[in-house]
């Protein structure tokens, strides 16, 4: 089977290609650009749009297994909707399902997108017995929490997520007893450190002091929720500073001023408004009988004693800092979406095609810039040589958009409308999506590395 797509502007950051040219597409993989116009089987006009690599998250959070033992797509769909092919998931620590099990049910059945996922030491260490998140695993709980990780990794895990915030009790010596798994294995660790606004120049600097000496790849994850709140340009400057000191450190930022986590999360511990100088009105609810609603003390008491796992939206992070970080040269873009059904944060639908309409549109960044932050950063951050590119034998996972249209439609009270302004989504050379209808949810396999 062979697709033409004809007329488009190719933008390839990973070759420096930015012009109008074919793209030949043959048994789901990329067999070349060109100006001819070869002989196909299927011919798709894509005069006045861009062509481009399928986006690739580096940092989400999966949907569910169901007890009927499928994946209950949800997040797959609102992904695939806005672009993204492939995206990495069980970040922050956090795994719904085993992570090898899930990749496992993605092959058998099929899901909306590519996925590659990470070992949540989390959900490892209370798999290993360790429970109690504010308390400090036991030398045999780090045992039995590192012989399961590396179980995992053998099974194509593409490395271990830390939520560090959420486990406060976790100790370094655990975290580095839990990293030391990734050594010598091409895998990598994603972290969300341990403290955010004020807090997060130490946080990171004990994290770095940690895992550098490991010599694995460490993904900073969602910084905008992190140092966002009056910090960014000097924890950029942080972070570039280790990198020049040789540490293979990067990060990634979604592109919004309000951050997402459920009510019962160790983020909102005691103390939480002085962190972020508010009161309990940033908090906004997202599902339940306050939906919508913003906190009062009342109802913060009550959701977190009978409901913890409630999704909200916090309204506290400074949008100077998100343009400052997702402006950044080298700040990957990533959705950190997360979704209850319809419930949660627009950056589920939205995060993608958002930074074309916000800062490509508005002048902040080049179109090449935002197409890289969303293709070629991820991929070879995450070690995918096949794709994030349209080299002849990459895999043919491409978005075809309209530069003048595409948008974010998502909203915080509707945080699932698709975008608008891409045209075709495509998976193996396949047709995944038109104009945000779903034409096939299966096209998507694990990737294990
Ligand atoms: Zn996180």
């Amino acid at each position: 089977m062979r697709t033409l797509i004809k007329d488009g502007t190719i933008i390839d950051p990973a070759n420096k290609i930015n012009s109008r040219l074919n793209l030949l597409i043959e048994n789901g993989k990329i067999a070349g650009l060109m100006k001819t116009l070869p002989e196909a089987d299927a011919v798709i006009n894509a005069r006045g749009k861009v062509v481009c690599p399928g986006f690739i998250d580096i940092h989400m959070h999966e949907d569910p297994v169901g007890s009927d033992g499928k994946i209950q797509q949800n997040i797959f769909l609102t992904m695939l909707r806005m672009g993204v092919t492939t995206a990495a998931a069980g970040n922050c620590g956090v795994n719904l399902f085993h992570p090898a099990d899930y990749l496992d049910i993605a092959d058998r059945d099929g899901t909306a997108i590519n996925i590659l996922m990470f070992a949540g030491h989390k959900s490892f260490r209370e798999m290993a017995g360790a429970k109690d998140k504010y308390s400090a695993a036991s030398p045999k709980q780090i045992d039995a929490m590192k012989t399961m990780m590396k179980e995992a990794l053998a099974r194509g895990c593409a490395g271990i997520s830390f939520g560090l915030s959420y486990a406060p009790g976790a100790e370094y010596s655990e975290v580095k007893e839990a990293a030391s798994c990734c050594s010598g294995k091409g895998k990598m660790i994603t972290v969300h450190v341990a403290d955010d606004a004020a807090g997060v120049f130490k946080a990171t600097s004990d994290l770095v002091r940690t895992a550098a000496p490991l010599d694995i790849p460490i993904q900073l994850s969602h910084i905008g929720s992190m140092g966002g709140f009056g910090q960014m340009a000097p924890y950029l400057d942080q972070i570039h500073e280790y990198r020049q000191k040789d540490t293979d450190i990067s990060c990634d930022c979604y592109p919004y001023d309000a951050f997402s986590t459920r009510i019962g999360s160790s983020t909102y511990d005691i103390g939480w408004q002085d962190r972020y100088q508010c009161g309990y009105d940033v908090c906004e609810i997202c599902e339940g009988k306050y939906t919508g609603m913003r906190c009062t003390e009342e109802i913060f008491a009550e959701l977190r004693r009978d409901f913890p796992r409630c999704l909200t939206v916090c309204y506290t992070m400074k949008q100077d800092d998100i343009d400052i970080a997702v402006a950044d040269s080298r700040v990957m873009l990533a959705s950190d979406g997360i979704l209850d059904g319809p419930h949660g944060h627009p950056r589920a639908a939205g995060a993608f095609p958002r930074l074309i309409s916000e800062y490509v549109r508005t002048g902040k960044i080049s179109m090449n810039d935002a197409i890289s932050k969303m293709t070629y950063m991820p991929a070879e951050r995450l070690g995918l040589k096949k794709k994030g590119r349209f080299d002849t034998g990459a895999d043919a996972d491409a978005v075809i958009f309209d530069p003048l249209t595409i948008r974010d439609c998502s909203t915080f009270s509707d945080p699932v409308l698709p975008p608008a302004g891409i045209d075709m989504v495509i998976i193996a050379g396949q047709t995944a999506a038109v104009n945000s209808e779903i034409i096939r949810d299966d096209l998507g396999r694990s990737i294990r590395l």
